[in-house]
């Protein structure tokens, strides 16, 4: 299998070098040339056990590896999780259940596709003996799940920037309290975007690159969809019969990655009638699928904080297939969403798509009618989904464990969730570096380290 870019002037290339490379060089998105039929496998993946399942999807894309490598990958990746499921699929009542994405080491649903990422990256460093060093800029979840993927995986040096004070203590202490000579988090002076301008001028340094083996972390990876595709399946498998055929996945929102592995499993043969893309008050996908308007707003800090996005990365890919894939119209769209920042489709034709936005008056009260209802307590990105519920069967997706909120959960509730992980990192020491936010000041920083 070959994969192409959404902007349709980049060569098609193997599933390692989409990979290797995340963005394509026209400034596009990796997609598979064409989506596999995955109906005839459904019978025969039905009873697999996780990491066997996700071996055997993401070997329909990665046909340049071995399934026999792919098998010790995915066995690896998952074998930190603290629930032998995985993904365990929670029942609240007749028409509701819960998919619970948290029982990774980062206690939020990005480990699935960090930790087998960091295997991937692990692959190709044996391959191809060249080491790495990994730069990204986080503003709390990403940052944390991205090093704990790339933990142990000898040849890679991990830099991430962060904003300093403004990610929470607890997500601080996830980057910060690992103990790994190889991980550096650099707590920055100045905000997310700075962390992201300097960034993005380090990456333009082609010479720099080189010398360290750049190679950069962020939604955009292929590999990262892919790994969020299993979960659908896992999921579904689990279901009745009845309720296979009218149940719709609820996803809470920000980048548009999660919702959209979901919906690309729909296209390769899925039978689900739908999704409802859960927003927080940065309601910029809601807006889109109410009325066909994709206008980029400022961001308001929330009480889902990992969903606090205006620019959806990911909706690039979706904007691929509403094009029927004409990559010199995504590329138009694209450009012009970076001039103006607005898109008018007029025939937004939506899948399968419906959208609902919670704000942060919702939010705490959505937390404490799921723990009146079901007895459950959920996460502040999680009770977004839990807004304008309507009659079909609903599988919703549990983004983050609530103990790594525990400020929110402790308002709305009385008490603080706790997890024996975040228990153990409160007792370690914090390793972070003071860096200015220019990318000078980042080189310097990272070539000291690797000397
Ligand atoms: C990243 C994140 C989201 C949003 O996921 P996208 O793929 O960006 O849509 C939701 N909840 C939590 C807890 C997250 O960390």
């Amino acid at each position: 299998m070959r994969f192409i870019s959404t902007r349709g002037e980049s060569p098609a290339v193997s599933f390692s070098t989409a990979v290797e490379e995340g963005l394509a060089p026209d400034g596009g998105l990796y997609l598979p040339e064409s989506l596999p039929d995955i109906r005839p496998h459904l019978d025969d993946w039905e009873k697999l056990p996780y990491p066997e399942l996700c071996a055997q999807f993401i070997s329909l894309f990665a046909t340049d590896i071995d399934i026999e490598q792919l098998r010790i990958m995915t066995v690896g990746a998952y074998s930190d999780f603290d629930d032998p499921r995985i993904a365990p699929l929670r029942r609240l009542d007749r028409k509701t259940h819960l998919l619970e994405l948290f029982h990774g080491p980062t206690l939020a649903f990005k480990d699935f596709a960090l930790q087998l990422l960091g295997k991937l990256y692990a692959n190709q460093i044996q391959r191809t003996g060249r080491t790495i060093s990994v730069l990204g800029a986080t503003s709390g979840d990403t940052g944390a799940a991205a090093i704990h993927g790339l933990l142990g995986c000898a040849g890679v040096h991990t830099f991430i920037l962060y904003p300093d004070g403004r990610v929470s203590p607890l997500q601080e202490r996830q980057m910060a309290c690992t103990g790994a000579v190889e991980v550096f988090p650099l707590a920055i002076e100045g905000s997310f975007d700075d962390a992201q301008t300097a960034l993005k001028e380090v990456f333009s340094d082609t010479e720099f690159a080189k010398e360290v083996g750049l190679s950069a972390v962020n939604s955009i990876n292929l590999a990262r969809i892919l790994a969020q595709c299993v979960y659908y399946l896992y999921a579904w498998f689990q279901l009745s019969e009845s309720e296979r055929r009218d149940c719709i996945f609820v996803v809470p929102t920000g980048n548009f990655g999660n919702v959209l592995a979901g919906w690309l499993v729909r296209k390769m043969g899925l039978p689900v009638s739908g999704f409802r893309v859960a927003t927080n008050q940065n309601d910029i996908l809601h807006r889109l699928f109410q009325t066909g308007a994709y206008e980029v707003g400022a961001v308001t800090p929330s009480l889902a904080p990992s969903m606090d996005i205006q620019i959806a990365s990911n909706f690039e890919r979706f904007l691929y297939y509403q094009l029927e894939g004409n990559g010199r119209e995504v590329r138009k769209v694209m450009q012009k969403l970076r001039i103006s920042g607005r898109h008018q489709f007029t025939t937004l034709a939506t899948h399968g798509f419906t959208s609902s936005s919670a704000d942060d008056r919702d939010i705490p009260k959505l937390i404490k009618n799921v723990f009146d209802q079901f007895g459950v307590v959920i996460d502040p990105h999680t009770a977004c989904a839990f807004k304008d519920r309507g009659d079909t069967h609903e599988v919703i997706l549990a983004t983050a464990h609530p103990a790594k909120f525990p400020e929110t959960i402790l308002k709305v509730l009385g008490s603080e969730p706790t997890h024996p992980i975040l228990e153990v990192l409160k007792e370690r020491p914090i390793v972070k570096h003071s860096v200015k936010p220019t990318p000078d000041a980042i080189k310097a920083f990272m070539r000291h380290a690797l000397c």
